[in-house]
């Protein structure tokens, strides 16, 4: 009688510790096999990844690639990729199964298991089996868990966006900017001062032409989507690089043509493109300079055109290549 209750006792802790419990109906494929599923047009998948997916099955507890996995990405259904969980909500409950207290927007389905005791959680779009969800046990401030086998998922990732900079000067940066801030892949655009020996410099001191800066623009830019040279072509023809010291009515040396260059290829895309605009008879006056320190312009800089809704006064695009 005694050993009969040690063997209840321990029956009970360990149903406890586990966050499936392992029940015969839960592992047989045969049982639950009602719902006809149109597999053609999911991946196709092994008989394990079927005993979890499809007959919620659950994988032995510890043992799933998952389960201490820490990479930046996002989980998706194994099965028919839907987004299900982000890395950012996964956290470590011990329970040998890969936990996250929230799933992604409305993606994943909770439903009351047969015996009205635990909550289910399948993907939403193709009906997968997941895992359970437990509330109420004060893992993370969230209070959920979702509780999932990593064979019902398929990591993903983040796919890290590579930037490149570049520093082009054409005379007043707020027409700089203009154009090139529409280019599709330009990440960003900062208006500012570079070339000077003043550090942080303000734009009286670089109006008053004794700091030495040049006006211009910084572009952060993502090269799979645009190159350094289209950026550099549009820079050439949509200002007159054949002006000294001066864009238009903007007269001063913080108005020169200059590209500040970051490494050996963005310096010879810019003289190859200087030597080409000069075998078509222009007398180009821009500089290539390697970049040194680029000071961000005040903020009434930033955005100009787009912030007032006005037209550059000083650049405009001719097409020169
Ligand atoms: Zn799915």
């Amino acid at each position: 009688m005694k050993l009969l209750k040690r063997i209840i006792v321990l029956g009970f802790f360990l149903a406890l510790s586990s966050c499936q419990s392992q029940t015969s109906e839960t592992n047989t494929p045969t049982l639950k096999t009602n719902k006809t599923v149109d597999n053609s047009k999911y991946r196709d998948l092994t008989p394990e990844e079927e005993r979890v997916i499809i007959f919620k099955g659950t994988e032995y507890p510890g043992t799933g690639i998952y389960n201490n996995f820490k990479d930046t990405g996002v989980y998706n259904c194994k099965r028919c990729n839907t987004p299900l969980f982000d890395s950012k909500d996964k956290f470590n409950s011990g329970c040998g199964w890969p936990s996250f207290d929230d799933a992604i927007g409305e993606n994943v389905k909770e439903v009351l298991d047969e015996d009205g005791r635990r909550t289910e959680i399948i993907c939403k779009n193709c009906g997968a089996h997941l895992g359970h969800v437990f509330r109420g046990e004060q893992f993370t401030s969230k209070n959920t868990r979702h509780c999932v086998n990593s064979i019902s998922l398929h990591f993903e990732p983040e796919k890290k966006i590579t930037t490149d900079t570049a520093v082009f000067a054409s005379g007043c940066f707020w027409g700089t900017e203009y154009y090139l801030q529409q280019i599709k892949g330009v990440v960003d655009t900062k208006p500012g001062y570079i070339g000077g020996d003043v550090d942080n410099p303000t734009y009286e001191e670089v109006c008053s032409g004794t700091t030495g800066h040049a006006e211009a623009v910084r572009v952060i830019f993502n090269p799979d989507s645009v190159t350094y040279e289209e950026l550099a072509k549009l820079y050439f023809e949509t200002h007159d690089p054949t002006q000294v010291d001066r864009q238009g009515p903007d007269i001063g040396t913080q108005y020169r043509s200059e590209i500040f260059y970051f490494n050996e290829d963005q310096k010879r895309i810019a003289e190859n493109l200087i030597r080409i605009l000069e075998n078509k008879g222009l007398k180009v006056a821009t500089n290539v300079t390697k970049a040194t320190d680029f000071w961000v312009a005040e903020n009434y800089h930033q955005d100009y055109y787009i912030k007032t809704g006005k037209q550059p006064y000083c650049h405009r695009y001719i097409k020169r290549f």
